[in-house]
């Protein structure tokens, strides 16, 4: 039996995290990865106190069926919890569609989860050889973007976002949304580092 989720924070009603849906944002914890602009710092650790039970969540969407459309898991990076397919299952059964925020930073995991997911929003950083320098992690450049290559080949509504930090010039934020759009990606946006 796998473990409960690990969850970092809730969000019980939003409208901004899935397009043109209403959803409620579970934000799992721990990531493989540390950038340095990274706006979620406390959920990096795979271990924290003050977590929150997944079982209560659970109950608070249970109660909210009807009103909400879909159940986002974010993070942190989701795809860490090998217990996040549990998760998304029990999810689907309770009739929302599931939406996942992912760095793409475990290619084989995402391809395995995609038959339960209906949304991705997937980060692409940069281009994969400036991804050391801002994830930390060796290897992180080709994971995202074979995250990328599957999810292109599957038939699931994609979302791909960019956080343009301070060592990304102009010409080179072009540079990557041509090599995206060559790729096939329709949705890119781009987002302020903050
Ligand atoms: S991949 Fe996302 S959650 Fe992980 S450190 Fe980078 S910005 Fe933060």
């Amino acid at each position: 039996m796998s473990h409960a989720l690990r969850i970092g924070g809730f969000v019980p009603f939003t409208s901004i995290d899935y397009p043109e849906q209403l959803s409620a944002v579970v934000f799992c914890q721990g990531c493989p990865w540390r950038c340095g602009y990274c706006h979620n710092q406390h959920l990096l650790a795979s271990r924290s106190t003050g977590l929150l039970d997944w079982q209560e969540i659970l109950e608070k969407l249970h109660r909210r069926q009807g009103l909400l459309d879909a159940v986002v898991f974010s993070g942190g990076e989701p795809t860490l919890q090998k217990s996040l397919r549990d998760a998304m299952e029990q999810v689907k059964n309770m009739g929302f569609k599931v939406g996942l925020h992912t760095a793409g930073c475990y290619p084989d995991r995402l391809q395995a989860l995609l038959p339960l997911v209906d949304w991705v929003g997937l980060d692409i950083k940069d281009l994969p050889e400036n991804y050391l320098a801002l994830t930390g992690a060796g290897g992180s450049g080709n994971q995202a973007w074979d995250s990328l290559d599957i999810l292109l080949g599957a038939d699931i509504s994609l979302q791909v976002r960019t956080t343009v930090h301070p060592g990304m010039a102009k010409d080179h934020v072009e540079q990557l949304r041509t090599n995206l759009s060559r790729m096939g990606v329709t949705d890119h946006r781009l987002q302020a580092c903050r």
